[in-house]
């Protein structure tokens, strides 16, 4: 076993089965008061924990977890003056609270993107039971640009296996695929 490895408080314990019906849930930010408020229809897809340096992950955790929803399911419901983007200049734009800084949404304006459509959530700010757990690790070896042990690598890949959670150093070659078979629809490579 190699619990000693924390990756991150929603899978360290083993991975929760999502429910079987699922009608969605609200995420809420971290402010003590007057908490953001964003309101999601339905069960999530592609949830996976990622090591990129850009996705919000709680204090002390090695990997976020994110997942997809169709950006149509999502509404905020609650303080959503206190929400500003991140950085504008990014390709996925995460909405995040000003004063507990915790990300609410990431969102794609770029219609051309592969994942346009797509919004960018974190299920742990939720108190629903029964979201789709994490499928696979993303961009694991970036965690050692936010200043993880390159020694520890073999152990924390250890542990992603153990909790069947496939690491890999880019995205899930499913995700890939799907990125390379929008890019060569764009480019006519392939029939649309
Ligand atoms: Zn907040
Ligand atoms: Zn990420």
């Amino acid at each position: 076993m190699n619990s000693a490895v924390k990756i991150h408080p929603a899978v360290d314990g083993g991975l929760k089965p999502a429910a079987t019906t699922f009608a969605g849930g609200t995420l809420l930010c971290h402010c003590p008061q007057n908490k953001v408020a964003v309101a999601i229809k339905g069960q999530c897809a592609h949830n996976h924990v990622c090591g990129c340096t850009k996705c919000w992950k709680p204090k002390g955790a090695l990997f976020s977890q994110v997942a997809v929803v169709s950006r149509d399911n999502v509404s905020i419901t609650a303080n959503g003056d206190k929400l500003a983007i991140v950085d504008p200049k990014t390709t996925i734009q995460r909405h995040a609270c000003k004063e507990c800084g915790v990300h609410m949404f990431g969102r794609i304006e770029n219609k051309g993107h592969p994942f346009y459509g797509l919004d960018f959530i974190h299920t742990e700010l939720s108190k629903e039971a029964g979201w789709a757990p994490p499928e696979f690790a993303a961009f694991v070896s970036s965690i050692i640009e936010a200043g993880a042990s390159p020694d520890n690598m073999g152990a924390v890949r250890a542990r992603l296996k153990e909790l069947k959670l496939e690491p890999y150093d880019c995205l899930s070659p499913t995700l890939m695929d799907a990125i390379a078979t929008h890019t060569a629809k764009a480019a006519g490579v392939l029939p649309k």
